[in-house]
């Protein structure tokens, strides 16, 4: 007898369609796929249904902020950003997510153990806690407050040199990171930086990783110009965060390296589209069309060079729109189709399998000894992608979670 059956659904195991098939879970475990009809204490039909992976976010911000000024991220207080992420992390399972990537907000380590320890409900949580910047990086956010302001504040763990960037991998690892973000180009959001320039030094970046592996962990890198992305994969880092201008010899090289791509086309889209309305700062909204346009085209060639793509979207606030905001992250899905040419199918594997394997979990696959994190989808997104919006059931570790879109398992 299994704990819970999933019956005559439409199954995409994360890689390949299975065709119709009946998923069998115990103790949290997907133990059995098979067409046979066992016996099951709990059981979903899923006929006419597609039934997947739970959707994977690799690259979220947990700020808890409303409004695209991410200054509030240092000047709200952090119990409140909490309350209003732990809100998000309801709307995220809504949405098919049963795990998301938090690239760099200090409230993400105790969001992360809320959930694990069942205090909250929300999709597994793989924090990075705070990410590492240089001096005058983009981790500072703003370039125009007393530096003094910036260390006081913390929203970043600021770096310079190799042996104060040991110290500040270890203060990070020590604080509960689950792995290490650190900023190797200056960004959009950041105000006196340029996308296209490197920060810190290959060797810093270097001496970020080494405390990293030794604990058997690893470095994200934020980069959108080519130079920086080049150094941080030479340095040995294994997702490489936006992308937006890299050449090709560094696409071949992250290959020869094994480093993923997660392109986070939701973010450029939201400010390119609505920076103004939601208030994002005057600097992100010059500089966002060169970067929102360029992405396009890496996407389509990073796909040609087979370089493992993942779905992240950077959202790290709420925007109050209608057509991208968080507890809407499967926006990411339907952009690597519209504007980065994959298939659907692609699209799919990229927010399950492949990202999956990036971030190491044993989730992102329909396979025996997987964790049955498992969606059913009224409607068929491997055909039409804007189909991944219409979730109906979500199933957590072998929990129903959400029936027919609404949350019945808080416990
Ligand atoms: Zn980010």
């Amino acid at each position: 007898m299994f704990d819970l059956g999933i019956k005559n659904g439409n199954v995409f195991s994360g890689k390949d369609n299975l065709g119709k098939t009946n998923i069998y879970v115990n103790n949290g475990k997907i133990v059995k796929i098979s067409k046979e009809n066992l016996e099951v204490r709990q059981e979903i039909d899923a006929k006419d249904m597609f039934v997947m992976p739970g959707l994977i976010d690799s690259h979220i911000h947990l700020s808890g902020i409303k409004g695209g000024s991410l200054l509030k991220i240092m000047f709200e207080k952090p119990e409140y950003r909490i309350l209003r992420a732990s809100k998000w992390l309801e709307k995220l399972l809504l949405a098919g997510f049963t795990t998301v990537r938090d690239c760099g907000d200090p409230i993400s380590i105790s969001l992360a153990k809320g959930v694990k320890d069942g205090i909250i409900i929300g999709p597994n949580i793989i924090a990075a806690g705070r990410p590492i910047t240089q001096t005058f990086g983009h981790g500072e956010i703003s370039h125009d407050i007393p530096l003094e302001f910036s260390e006081v504040l913390g929203f970043s763990e600021i770096c310079d040199g190799v042996e104060s960037c040991i110290h500040s991998a270890r203060k990070v690892l020590r604080e509960g990171s689950d792995f290490i973000k650190i900023f190797a180009t200056g960004g959009v959001l950041s105000q006196r930086d340029r996308p296209e320039n490197p920060q810190l030094t290959y060797e810093e970046i270097k001496s970020i990783v080494n405390e990293a592996e030794k604990i058997g962990t690893y470095v994200a890198a934020h980069a959108h110009g080519d130079k920086g992305a080049r150094i941080a994969i030479e340095a040995g880092i294994k997702t490489l965060e936006h992308g937006t201008m890299l050449k090709d010899d560094t696409m071949k090289l992250m290959i020869e390296k094994d480093v993923s791509l997660t392109p986070t086309l939701t973010i450029q889209e939201v400010i390119y589209k609505y920076g103004k309305q939601i208030g994002v700062d005057e600097w992100g909204l010059e500089k966002i069309t060169e970067v929102r346009n360029s992405i396009s085209s890496v996407v389509k060639k990073a796909k040609e060079y087979g370089i493992r793509i993942i779905t992240g979207t950077d959202l790290g606030f709420e925007t109050g729109l209608s057509d991208i905001d968080i507890g809407k992250n499967w926006v990411e899905l339907t952009l690597l189709v519209e504007r980065g040419g994959l298939t659907p199918k692609e699209a799919l594997q990229a927010a399950t399998y492949n990202s999956a394997l990036s971030l190491r979990i044993n989730s992102g696959l329909i396979d025996t000894d997987r964790n049955a994190d498992i969606i059913i989808i009224d409607g068929d997104p491997e055909e039409n992608i804007s189909d991944i919006a219409k979730i109906d059931h979500v199933i957590k570790n072998g929990n129903i979670i959400v029936e027919k879109g609404k949350i019945i398992n808080y416990s």
